[in-house]
This record gives structure tokens, sequence and C-alpha cells, in this order.
């Protein structure tokens, strides 16, 4: 077993380490940290969640410690996405480096710039930067990066995702050719291998796994529903599958929006961050999460990539990602640093494309959800049958207890989809297999409404134990 120890880092360092209470390198750190204080370049891909950070943090401490600052010429330059990622890494530097004599700046938008320019007129180490306001301060002539030596480009598929692949070739175009560069990336699109061929230089490529499906810790599960019974599902698996956080990943940010209404209304402990709030929000709203004063975060992928969330039981996502890369970092917000986590995946026809490109890309089929991977305790004392809840304003007939088949809503929608499944199907649950082949109209409804002999699980029936995929 390779110990921290093993690997090269300075007494400093691993009392650091110690004490921040890590006890053994990731596979990407044990391989990285050696191959960084070689001062080689590195190409590492590792899934979210294996500790891509410290993998460069901590021997950038090391290599840094030696050496002297200059006015307006940072020393090292770390590139990340998004503000809170920036802030992470900010955070990381401070823990690991107490025993050590390094400044950091960081350099991320909705900050005032004073104090930044003010930090780099005084020589930093350490520059975390977002390529916007690096790109900014660099225009107005405040900042040099001829002396920047050593650079990351970290989350570079999130880069890729958000545009910022021109603004980090020109940011690396200014940089001296006589540097150390290293690229983190959760997975390795075409684009980002490019952009490693150009920058990088006879790199060290370390992979250390491809896709999320092969993180043991997730189970990873997609439902195939109509979009407007997501919510109904939804609330019915955050009651029911022993949900302690989650988060909940939608495509658009109205959606998000929408959806936290509709949880709290029906009295969820739920929270929001998307990128049309502002950063001192998302901060607050984090911070809650974090607390435990909500347990439940509906959240745009823009604003969730690559947060270091600890102990998220479940991730959701309410729209199966559009980019496959998505999935994997969603799905990566579970799972971390050893922990079990579940990840959902609603499958409305709409998403039928975009699941095939996960699928693709992960290599592997996700499992449909059945009733026999339910993860519910069943209930001690007789339950009760119905669920007390508020319709919701998408239009789903919750409420309605009787008649079953009188849904003209949903009896229209399935002569649109060319079904004639009026008959209403009467099984028990337990005679039912959990995954159909067929589709099966609404006898969800007819389920519910059947009996249930003594002792067996009567609580509310998702609709989505009894729809088959596709
Ligand atoms: P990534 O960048 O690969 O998504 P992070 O660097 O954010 O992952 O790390 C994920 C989590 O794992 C963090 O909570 C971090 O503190 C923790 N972690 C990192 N390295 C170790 C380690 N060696 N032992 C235990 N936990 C670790
Ligand atoms: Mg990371």
């Amino acid at each position: 077993m390779t110990t921290f120890a093993d690997l090269g880092l300075s007494p400093e360092l691993l009392q650091a380490v110690e004490a921040a209470g890590y006890t053994e390198p990731t596979p990407i750190q044990a391989e990285a940290i050696p191959a960084v204080l070689m001062m080689k370049d590195v190409l590492g891909i590792a899934q979210t969640g294996t500790g891509k950070t410290a993998s460069f943090v901590l021997p950038m401490i090391d290599v840094l410690a030696s050496g002297r600052r200059r006015a307006l010429m940072p020393r090292s330059l770390i590139l990340e996405p998004t503000r809170e990622l920036a802030a992470q890494v900010a955070e990381n530097f401070e823990k690991y480096g107490k025993n050590h004599d390094l400044t950091m700046a960081l350099l991320i938008g909705g900050v005032q710039m004073g104090d930044q320019v003010k930090a780099l007129n005084e020589g930093v180490d350490v520059l975390i930067a977002t390529p916007g306001r690096l790109m900014d301060l660099f225009e107005r002539g405040k900042i040099i990066l001829n002396a920047c030596e050593l650079v990351v480009i970290d989350e570079a598929d999130r880069m890729l995702d958000m545009g910022f692949i021109p603004d980090i070739e020109f940011i690396c175009d200014k940089l001296p050719d006589q540097r150390q560069t290293l690229l983190f990336s959760a997975t390795m699109p075409p684009p980002i291998e490019k952009l490693a061929k150009k920058f990088l230089d006879n790199p060290k490529r370390i992979e250390v796994t491809r896709a999320a499906s092969t993180n043991e810790n997730i189970t990873a599960f997609k439902i195939p529903v109509k979009s407007r019974e997501k919510r109904e599902t939804l609330r019915w698996l955050l009651r029911n599958d022993l949900v302690e956080t989650a988060i909940i990943f939608c495509n658009r940010k109205t959606t998000v929006r929408e959806l936290n209404k509709s949880l709290q209304r029906h009295g969820f402990a739920s929270g929001e961050i998307h990128g049309d709030i502002d950063q001192n929000q998302r901060n607050a709203e984090l911070q809650r999460f974090k607390n435990g004063e909500i347990n439940i975060l509906v959240a745009s992928d823009v604003a969730a990539r690559g947060l270091d969330i600890k102990g998220v039981s479940h991730v959701f996502n309410f729209d199966t990602p559009w980019h496959p890369d998505d999935y994997v970092h969603r799905i990566g917000r579970t799972g971390r640093a050893g922990a079990k986590g579940r990840a959902f995946t609603f499958v409305a026809p709409e998403d039928a494309e975009a699941i095939e490109n996960v699928e693709k890309l992960t290599g592997s089929e996700v499992p449909v959800f059945g009733k026999k991977d339910v993860r519910v305790e069943l209930p001690k004392a007789k339950p009760e049958a119905k669920q007390e809840e508020p319709a919701d304003e998408s239009g789903v007939e919750e409420q309605e207890e009787k008649p079953r088949r009188s849904r003209s809503r949903r009896d229209d929608k399935r002569q649109e989809e060319g079904r004639n499944d009026s008959k209403p199907r009467r099984e028990k649950r337990e005679d039912r297999p959990p995954r159909d082949d067929k589709p099966r109209g609404n006898r969800r409804r007819d389920a519910d409404d059947e009996p249930v002999p003594a002792g067996e699980w009567n609580g509310p029936k998702p609709g989505f134990l009894g729809v088959g995929f596709k």
C-alpha cells in the first residue's frame, strides 16, 4: 500500500496532510504527486470525487516552497471553470499550505477587483482564477504571465462545456514556453485531447478510470417516466429511498426554480442554485445545504460542477443531461471518497436520445429501476393508503382518488402514443415483473387502488414500478 510518505512530499506537508485526516493517497494522487514533483507535465483523467485537487495542490506547495515572489508576476496559475471550484481549491491551499509561507490570490468574478489587484501588486505564489476574470485583468495590463512556470488546467471538460477553451488557448499562449503544465479532467473528449497535445509537453498520462459507471460506490438507475410524472416520482423516491441528502439536477434554470418551489410546497427542506442567482446567495444556499438546514439542493450543471459536498446520499437527474459528460459529473456528486451513493436518472420520451448518449459514453447500460431495487423500510404500523398532497401546477392529477379510469388527459396521451391499453390491469404488485418491456398505459393508478393483503407494503406506489421502458 502506498502512503503519502512514499510519494516524496516534505515532512511539513505530510504533517498538514495528516492533520487534514487523510491516511492514504487516492490512485490519482499516488501517480500524479511523484510526477509533479519530478517537474513533469501531467494529463490526469479520473472521475469526479477521486481527489484530483490534492493531486496537484500538494506537490505544488513543495515545488513552490523554494523561490521568491515578484510583483504582478504570479509564479503559478490554476484555472478553474467556476468561482465555487476556484474557492474550493483556495481552501485546499490554505489547509495544506499552513506550514508554508506561500501567498495566494483568487481571481474570480463577482468579487471586487481592487483587492485582487492589490494582492497581485504585492506578488503571489499561487494565482487561482476563472478564465473570464483573468482575461479581463490581463487585457488591462494588471497581470504579467511571463513568470508563470507552473500551470494547472483543472476540470478541463467543464471548461469545454462552458466555452472557455478559446480563453484557455489565449492564456496558454501568453505563458512562458519553459513551464510545467498539468491538466485534469473527469472525461477526455476530443477537444480536450487536442488542447492537451498543444499545450502539454510529453505529459505523463494518468488515467484512473474511464467512466462513472465503473465507480462501484455509486448504484445508478434509470427510471422511465412521462414528463408530467417526474415530480411525483421524485417525491416518492425522496420519501421512500432512505434519502439523507440529495442533489437534484435539471437541464434548465426555470426547471430548477419551479421544482424547488414545488418541493417546498410539498414540505421538503430544499434550496436551489443556478447561474441566475448571484454569488453571495449561491454561497449562502450552499452553506445551508452543508449545515443541514436543507437536505435537498436543486441545481443546474454550471452551478454545481465539481462542488465538493460531502455525504450526498442521492443524486437525481430530473432530466437526463444533454451532454453525456455531465452525467458523469452529476452522479459523481455522490459516492465520493469511499462513501456509497445512489443515482437516479429520469428518462421521459424526450430524454431518450440523451440517455443513449450517456450509455455510449459510459460503455454500459444504466439498469432500469425496479421494485426489487427500492430501498424502503417496510412500515411497522398499518400504513395509510393515500398520500396527502396538493396537486402540482404541472397538472398531474395526483389528488384525484376516483374514478381511476376517467383521466381524460392520460387517455388522450395514450391515444396519441398509439396505445390502446384501456383495460385496467389489476394484478397485485407482487405478480408483476419489475421490468416490463411494453408500455402499459395508466396501470399505475389501477395498481394503487388494489387492496393489499396484510403485511404487504401498502404505501404509495410509484408509477415507474409498473411502467416499462421504451
Ligand atoms: P475531484 O477533483 O477529483 O472531483 P476532489 O479533489 O474535490 O475530487 O476530492 C473529493 C473529496 O475527496 C474531497 O472531499 C476531498 O477532501 C476528499 N479526499 C481527497 N483525497 C483524499 C484522500 N487521500 N483520502 C480521503 N479523502 C480524500
Ligand atoms: Mg476537481
